[in-house]
């Protein structure tokens, strides 16, 4: 998984001795530099990814040996387009930033309450050793048909699921604390199927 690479600034300037292509851009929240220098010697010239860190410094985070590049690049002249010349290397550069700075998903955790609850769903639903193997499809019906799912735990410990709510219903935003407004409308799939002449 990368990270969305949004751009903010960018800077570019060439003189006989080298010339110099920055560009800054914001990766999962952080301002992050790309800094691309191109001297006439590959020792001095440089390709690296700077980030802002929490201490409001620079921290670098990608660096790139001037050999991968130096020698597909010309040799500075002051009417030179830095930005077209150096901005694919800094692209490059970016991508791999992005990668590394990408969040890293971390799947919701169900509490052992909630698991408990969903125990005894299975159990209630079925039987004590319910077991039910629900496939994509059972999945993609049931985001399309019904309430979104909501999960809420009672301050007595019991546990709601359901689907019959919209999202604005004051049985969701109270956590269950207030009732339903009875303007919850969600439609049976098989009156919706009637209505489209099914
Ligand atoms: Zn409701």
């Amino acid at each position: 998984m990368t990270a969305v690479i949004t751009p903010r600034d960018e800077a570019a300037v060439a003189t006989g001795n080298g010339y110099r292509y920055d560009q800054t851009v914001e990766i999962a929240g952080r301002i992050v530099r790309a800094r691309i220098e191109r001297q006439h010697y590959h020792s001095y010239s440089l390709a690296v990814v700077d980030m802002i860190n929490d201490a409001n410094s620079w921290t670098r985070i990608v660096e790139d040996l001037a050999c991968q590049w130096w020698d597909a690049t010309p040799a500075p002249r002051k009417d030179l387009d830095a930005a077209a010349v150096l901005g694919p290397v800094a692209d490059q550069l970016l991508r791999r930033a992005a990668a590394i700075l990408a969040p890293t998903p971390t799947p919701p955790a169900l509490s052992d309450h909630v698991l408990d609850a969903v125990s005894a769903l299975l159990a209630t639903t079925y039987r004590y050793d319910g077991e039910h193997r629900l496939t994509p499809d059972d999945m993609a019906w049931a985001t399309t048909h019904g309430g979104r799912l909501h999960i809420i735990e009672h301050a007595d410990c019991s546990v709601t699921f359901t689907k019959a709510h919209r999202d604005e219903c004051p049985f969701i935003t109270s956590s269950g604390t207030q009732d339903c407004d009875d303007e919850c409308d969600v439609e049976d799939p098989t009156d919706a199927q009637r209505r489209r002449g099914q």
